[in-house]
């Protein structure tokens, strides 16, 4: 895409963005209303459903805010010294809630013991780890998710390993470029906007970080990053 086009992705997101952060302040509002009662936590009801339709809704566009950034050069870190350990809790807490949605697939760590802080900044390089799992359990029918970080002499390695359906050698060199899906089927529920590796790659990048993946169709994928110690 050109310059101006990306710029106005980036303009066009973060206008959706606000709009939609204040729906969702409207909505939150209507949980405070005496009259609304009977609507409140009752399923399929006009609150509930609005509730749960912006939930991906928010989500989605903050990825393409994310991309937006990505592709502008906008996207800023907020550097600190992250304790690893309390991060991976956080990325495991929400895992674990993948893991239930899934049941045929189950979510193992790996992870080593007194891992030394990093400097980082910790919701970026959550958002990086969890769009990882999200893809590893999306494209996993059955057997396992793996988070495995180690200390390596001058990295923390990350890795998402699954023993989903894998990416044919011919589609491996699309996988990190915007807007691709390896999927046949374009009606397929799993398809995306083909940005989340991208945006991930992006953020490892700011990190002074590596990210790469090795896979094989019908067997599995592996989806690595580097974090410089
Ligand atoms: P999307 O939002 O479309 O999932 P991504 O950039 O995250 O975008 O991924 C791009 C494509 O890479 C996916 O559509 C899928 O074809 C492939 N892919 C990503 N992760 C995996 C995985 N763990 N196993 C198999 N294919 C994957």
């Amino acid at each position: 895409m050109t310059d101006k086009s990306n710029e106005f992705l980036y303009r066009m997101s973060r206008h959706l963005r606000q709009e939609l952060a204040d729906v969702q302040k409207y909505v939150n509002d209507l949980y405070s209303i005496e009259e609304l009662e009977d609507y409140v936590g009752v399923k399929d009801s006009p609150i509930e459903y609005i509730q749960s339709a912006l939930a991906p809704l928010i989500g989605q566009v903050n990825d393409f805010q994310d991309y937006a950034e990505t592709v502008t050069g906008k996207m800023e870190l907020d550097l600190l010294d992250v304790d690893v350990h309390a991060m991976l809790d956080g990325v495991m807490a929400i895992a674990d809630q993948l893991a239930e949605a899934n049941p045929a697939v189950r979510l193992e760590e790996d992870i080593e013991e007194n891992l030394p802080t990093v400097e980082g900044d910790p919701t970026r390089l959550s958002q990086a780890l969890l769009n990882l799992l999200h893809n590893a359990f999306k494209f996993t029918e059955k057997g396992t998710v793996t988070l495995r970080v180690t200390r390596e002499p001058n990295n923390i390695l990350f890795e998402v390993r699954d023993t989903g359906i894998g990416i044919a050698e011919e589609n491996q060199e699309l996988i990190f470029e915007p807007f691709e899906t390896v999927l046949e089927d374009k009606d397929d529920p799993r398809l995306g906007f083909g940005i989340g590796l991208k945006i991930v790659e992006h953020i490892i990048d700011l990190h002074d970080g590596e990210t790469w993946f090795e896979s094989k169709a019908g067997t599995g994928s592996s989806f690595f990053f580097t974090v410089p110690l």
